[in-house]
């Protein structure tokens, strides 16, 4: 076996590190929560059941979105976005690289593609010989192109894009419901056993008081888990919320999108309503679960820029001022509708913006974010 793949076997063993200690977190936190606090700590019955309802309702969302979120494959480029194989043999042969750009941009004439790189450039990844479409990013930790990738999670070990982005965002909403509820209802244990760990021993108990067993270690520790986690995840939930609204992957926070007319941070955003659809779908009744339903096939997205754009003559827009939702009207180009990559345009490109949409993995620049305890690495490539 080669060196190299045995690398790459230990490097993806690792990985699951940081899954196999969320894994073990939770079942921790459930036999804690179940067995020594509801079976052998709280005395009423009424209580326990309850508790124990609401306690599985919110483990179960929380696992199935937590699973999805790990299991579904990032979505890739379909084949129209690769080269044929005798253009890509042309621009393997080809040195110079305005004519490897030529070579791409015939090829992209039949693509809908909207963004390009910071030069102007057509996005193509020579790692996995693909155009990239609009949206798309090579993630250097899964080695693929990943469609509207937003960030590469190491809590899920995989690439938080396209494919399930709306499992990840329902991850975070259960994981938060199910920390809060865990601290809500385990605090006032928390606080008995809190003041019977400080009396010097259980004999002062007065009569009636909580046993002193195992079990207030668990729900003591219980409780500062659940509310270490709450924190965390709330500022997390609260960004990736924030993003959902205005239609934009971590990626493009970080870096708005290149547009023909410039690079706008704002260029995917239809309005709160229409934006909240393109991930959750337009049926509320799934909003909830994790299935999926987001609006798509993450090839092509609908943008309010189409407008801007005089040579885009394909999308209707009731132009609105604030760009609010209610009167735009949009949907991605078809193949042969796609004008933004006429030949007019394309010889001027070629010449102004050169050799910067060539990928290079020495040049690929990771982004290490830490949102309190969550650490998102974003594998961007360089583009501008
Ligand atoms: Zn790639
Ligand atoms: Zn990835």
């Amino acid at each position: 076996m080669a060196p190299t793949h045995v690398l790459r076997c230990c490097q993806r063993g690792l990985a699951w590190i940081p899954v196999i200690f969320i894994a073990l977190v939770v079942c921790w936190s459930y036999y804690a929560y179940v067995v020594e606090l509801c079976i052998f700590t709280i005395p009423s019955n009424g209580e326990k059941i309850i508790y124990m309802i609401f306690f599985h309702l919110s483990f179960v969302m929380f696992v199935w979105s937590y699973w999805k979120t790990i299991f579904t494959m990032p979505a890739n480029p379909s084949k129209e976005f690769c080269l044929p194989k005798a253009e890509k043999e042309r621009y393997e042969k080809e040195e110079r690289p305005e004519n490897q750009q030529e070579i791409l941009w015939r090829a992209a004439t039949s693509l809908p593609l909207y963004t390009r790189t910071g030069g102007g450039a057509i996005r193509y990844c020579d790692r996995c010989q693909v155009i990239k479409p609009d949206r798309c990013h090579h993630c250097s930790a899964c080695d693929m192109c990943v469609l509207k990738m937003d960030h590469h999670c190491p809590w899920v070990n995989n690439c938080v894009g396209f494919s399930n982005y709306k499992f990840f965002i329902l991850f975070l909403a259960y994981s938060l419901v199910y920390c809060l509820f865990i601290a809500a209802t385990v605090l006032q244990y928390f606080i008995k056993f809190w003041t019977l760990c400080r009396r010097k021993s259980a004999e002062n108990c007065p009569k009636n008081e909580l046993p002193d067993t195992q079990a207030k270690f668990h729900v003591l520790f219980l409780f500062f888990v659940a509310a270490m986690f709450c924190i965390s995840i709330l500022s997390l939930f609260s960004y990736h919320l924030w993003l959902v609204g205005k239609n934009r992957s971590t990626i493009e926070a970080f870096r708005a999108p290149v547009f023909r007319t410039g690079s706008d941070k704002n260029g995917f955003s239809l309005g709160f309503r229409k934006n909240i659809a393109q991930v959750f779908g337009d049926q509320k009744k799934y909003w909830l679960l994790p299935l999926f339903t987001s609006q798509g096939d993450g090839l092509t997205f609908p943008t309010r820029l189409v407008s801007a754009d005089p040579e885009q003559g394909t999308v209707t827009l009731n132009a609105a001022p604030n760009n609010s939702a209610a009167d735009i009207s949009v949907s991605p180009l078809s193949d042969s509708q796609n004008r933004l990559l006429s030949n007019d345009q394309h010889a001027n490109s070629v010449e102004d913006h050169m050799a910067d949409g060539t990928f290079k993995p020495a040049e690929s620049e990771a982004v290490t974010m830490m949102a309190e305890n969550e650490a998102v690495t974003i594998s961007m490539e360089s583009e501008s």
